[in-house]
Parts: structure tokens; sequence; C-alpha cells
């Protein structure tokens, strides 16, 4: 008989999961929440259960007694978290063991492992990731933060060890701000994560975020498919990614990539999972965590490898060996994804609510669409921002980027503001182009003022679009080593800029 899979999630992700899952043969049953009784990935499932949590302060999605009794009456097999809600909650894994049911994810133990982020430090130093200087675990005083601070220099920051969503973080310039930053950050993480526990990091004022995704099943394969470059944030939330990163060599792939999967291997992981780390102008890379389930931007790593991600999270969760080996990885092409929020990005990016009108997606050869909503959908306060994502692969960067960008312009959203323009901008921002934008790029150059004169803005972009991309890499080119020398990049972008 076939096996029944619960979605434990909502929105593009829970459409997502049952798209790998039915090709897998899996009835796939999904939770209706009055919340959003009409959502779209309540007709892409089989069977649909309703419960009632519009009275509750809390979702059903995050209520481990609700999802167990769910599975109970549903005689469910499998339990995918998908992402947010509780995908990193050690607490769900062991009550899915209780319950003789499969968890799409990794053995309990490393969810809390990996979920402590002094104790993920701990372990990947023991495997020999690099860290960056700070407090060997937690700091129980802001006085002790600050002596730490005093011994590596400033800036500093102050991270919370539960910490999640890019919350529970405080960048700290100078010794009289540590008192203010950690009684607030320890306040936040107490209240978001029901933990205040907060250690402290040397800052790099402006790095790139560079992660490698691994696969590895339960009887000790370990394989990485590569990196993601997710340096397009705001205010630590990655709202652009693409792979392969055009800042890193073949070398430092190869070298990353196998300390990933050697790290990997020592924690004896056992699911899809991703190593998180920051890059500083000279490439020096360091480990800064782990995520233990699927994430958001996983489909710019399917696109240039083939590989469906989702469906062995599924096949090695049930027990199935890796067929792949790492030989098996070959990357083609590049690939970009925008995330489409309910945002306005002219107004400080505040959350829009209402109802689309009309939602018209882009279409084409590599054009990927992973949407939450359609025609009609109403976007409520209840749930994360993020409406759609579009996917893009070219056969190198600029192909990939000219595709988003006509992804973009044929993009249609009626009804309500999103960060569609903003989108629009970034990719043909010679910054982005050059790939030499970092974590801080939107704080730094970003002004709501951009996205008045779209068209000029536009017009004005294309043409240093052009320009920059000729200069740029036959620069590159003449020189074969430059990728070595990351430094390079920056003078580079220097000279350009000149
Ligand atoms: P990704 O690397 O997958 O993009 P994010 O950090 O953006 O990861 O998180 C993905 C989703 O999960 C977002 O919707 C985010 O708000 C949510 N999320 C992440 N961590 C937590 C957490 N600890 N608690 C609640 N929500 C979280
Ligand atoms: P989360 O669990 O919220 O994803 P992370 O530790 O992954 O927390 O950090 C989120 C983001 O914050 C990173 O992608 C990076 O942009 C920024 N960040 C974290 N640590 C540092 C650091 N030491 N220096 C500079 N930026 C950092
Ligand atoms: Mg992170």
């Amino acid at each position: 008989m076939a096996k029944r899979l619960l979605v434990a999630n909502r929105g593009e992700i829970a459409i997502r999961i049952m798209k790998s899952a039915k090709e897998l043969g899996l009835t796939c049953v999904v939770i209706k929440s009055p919340k959003e009784a009409d959502a779209l990935y309540l007709k892409h499932a089989d069977e649909v259960v309703s419960f009632d949590d519009a009275s509750n302060a809390t979702s059903v999605f995050l209520d481990i007694d609700a999802l167990m009794g769910i599975c109970r009456e549903n005689n469910i097999d499998v339990l995918h978290p998908g992402y947010g809600f509780l995908s990193e909650n050690p607490d769900l894994a062991n009550a899915c063991k209780e319950n003789n049911v499969v968890f799409a994810g990794p053995k309990s133990e490393l969810i809390r492992d990996m979920g402590n982020k002094t104790i993920a430090k701990e372990k990947a130093v023991e495997a020999g990731l690099p860290l960056l200087a700070g407090s060997a675990g937690v700091v129980h005083s802001y006085e002790e933060a600050e002596d730490i601070a005093d011994k590596i220099g400033y800036p500093v920051i102050l991270k919370a060890a539960a910490g999640g969503g890019g919350r529970g973080m405080r960048i700290v310039e100078s010794r009289d701000q540590i008192e203010k930053n950690y009684k607030s950050a320890h306040a936040e993480s107490l209240a978001a994560f029901n933990n205040g526990d907060l250690f402290v990091e040397k800052y790099i004022p402006s790095p790139k975020h560079i992660e490698f995704q691994i696969l590895a099943d339960m009887h000790g394969n370990v394989i990485h498919l590569g990196e993601r470059e997710c340096s397009l944030q705001r205010k630590h939330q990655k709202l652009i990614e693409e792979a392969p990163s055009p800042f890193l060599s073949p070398q430092k792939r190869e070298e990353m990539g196998q300390k990933s999967v050697e790290f990997a291997k020592k924690i004896g992981y056992d699911s899809v999972g991703t190593i998180e780390f920051i890059m500083d102008a000279n490439a020096n890379y360091y480990f800064m965590e782990m995520n233990t389930r699927i994430q958001v931007e996983h489909p710019v790593t399917e696109m240039i490898t083939g590989v469906d991600l989702i469906a062995w999270q599924l096949r090695v969760a049930m027990g199935e060996k890796l067929t792949l080996t790492q030989d098996d990885i070959k990357f083609q092409g590049w690939a970009i994804e925008c995330r489409i929020n309910a945002e306005d990005a002219q107004n400080r990016f505040s959350p829009e609510t209402g109802i689309i009108s009309q939602i018209i997606f882009p279409e084409g050869e590599d054009i990927r669409i992973e949407t939450g909503v359609e025609n009609n959908s109403v976007v409520t306060p209840y749930f994360d921002s993020m409406l759609a994502k579009i996917i893009v692969r070219g056969w190198d960067r600029q192909n990939a980027i000219g595709r988003m960008d006509r992804a973009l312009l044929n993009f249609r959203i009626d009804g309500l503001k999103t960060t569609v323009p903003f989108s629009k901008l970034v990719i043909n921002h010679r910054d982005f182009t050059l790939g030499t934008y970092t974590t801080k790029w939107v704080e730094d150059y970003y002004t709501d003022i951009m996205l008045e004169n779209p068209v000029d803005e536009m017009i004005a972009a294309h043409a240093a679009v052009y320009l920059y991309h000729n200069e740029f890499s036959k620069v590159a080119s003449d020189t074969p080593d430059f990728e070595e020398d990351s430094m390079s990049v920056w003078v580079m972008k220097r000279r350009l800029n000149s």
C-alpha cells in the first residue's frame, strides 16, 4: 500500500514537497487552517485534514501534540516539516519517532546540537573547520562579553545561541554599546526562542554568505552539491541567491566542499543539510552555522545539479541508501533565485496584505516558479511574507542574469506590492553583475528612491551592465588565476568604478 505523507507546512514549500512526494508514490495529506481556508497548497493535496486553530494563538504548524494527533488519526507514515515552523525542533523529530512516523530530517540529537550555534561551533572546530574569533561558548553577562570584545577587537556581533531567521543578533561597534545591545539581544532571544543565551563573535563588516549543500544517508554516505551564494540580504535575511558563487575559485570550492563533507561525516549527519560560512574579502572562510532542514533557496542547487533534494530527503529518511556519489555531481550552468515577498520595497519593505487580483508568471526554458499563491489568493498577516520564488538557469552567469531580467519583466502581480521592483534593480546593478556584492549591499547602497524612476534606472542599469560585464570578462580572461586571488575582484571593482 502507498505510504502516507503529512506535510506539516503551508505555502510554496508544501506544494514543492508534494511534487517530489507524489513522484515517489506517496499519498499527500495537508492541514487546512481557518486562517487560510482557500490556500493554493490545499488544492495540490490528495487529502485535506481540517484543524481549527482560528481562536488559538499558536498555529497548528507549531503544535506538536496536534500534529501527532493528526498523524495517528490519518495513519501517517512520514512527516515532512518543510522550513520555518517546527522544522528545526528536536522535539518534533522525537515525537515522530515515538509515534512510529518517519521524520524527513536528521536524527533528533543532530537537530538539537546544530540548533545551538555554540555547540555547532564546538563540533565544527573539532572537525577542522575554521571559526571566527569569539567567545568559547555562551557568555553569561555583558561584562563577560566586554572582556571578550576587548580581546578580539571591535566590531563584534552578539548572537543568540538558539537564533534563526536573522533574529537575535546585534552588531556592536564599541565598548560603551555592549551593555545596551546585550540586554536587548538577550530579551529578543528569550522572547523568540525561549532561550536567552548569547555568544560573541568577531563581526566581518562586508562579507559574503556562502553555504554548502550536504546530502547524507543513514549508512554513512555523505556528498556535497556545491555552494550557494546568499549575500544579497536585508536585515540578515536572504532575498536573492545564486549557484554557483561568482566569488569562489574551483580550488576553494573543492576545499570547502570536502571540509563540509568531513564535518557532516564526523557528526554522523543523515539527511539534507546546509553548512553556512561567512567569507571575508581575502576569501578566508569561517563556519557560521548548520541548518538541518531543506532551505528556501534549495532550487538553485537543483537547477545546476539536476538532483531532486526533497525526493532524496524523503528517500534517505525512509532508510534508502544514497546511490549518488560525489563524482556523479556535475554542475551545469548558473542559477539565480529571487524571493517574491509581499513587502513594499519602496517603503522600507513594510508588509503588504490584501487580495491578489491578478498574477501572471513568466514562462519559458529554464524558468522555474515555486508559488504559494494564485489569482484571488488572500495574503494575510498570519504567515511569512514570501509568496513565491522565481528561479532561472542560464548556460553561464550573464545568461542567467538576462533570463532573470526577462522573467521579472514578464511577471505581473496586481493587488499588492512586492519585492519584484527591488529584484529587478538588484540584478541589473553593476555590483550584482560583477558578483562583488556583499551582505551589506542593501544597507550601504539601496534606497527607496532608487525605485522611484524605474524606467530611467533600468535603461541606465542596462547600459552599465553591458559595459561593465564586457570590461570584467576581458580582465578576467586575461588573468587566468584571478579567481584564486579574490582581492583582485575588489581591486577590479575599484578600477572599474574609477
Ligand atoms: P533559509 O536559509 O532557508 O532561507 P531562513 O533563515 O531564511 O533560511 O529561514 C527560512 C524560513 O524559516 C523563513 O521563513 C524564516 O522566517 C523561518 N525561520 C528560520 N529560523 C526560524 C526560527 N528559529 N524560528 C522561526 N522561524 C524561523
Ligand atoms: P540565522 O540562524 O539567523 O540564519 P546566522 O548565524 O546564519 O543566523 O547569520 C545570519 C546572517 O547574519 C548571515 O548570513 C550574515 O549575513 C550575518 N552574520 C552572522 N554572523 C556574522 C559575522 N560574524 N560577521 C558578519 N555578519 C554576520
Ligand atoms: Mg543562517
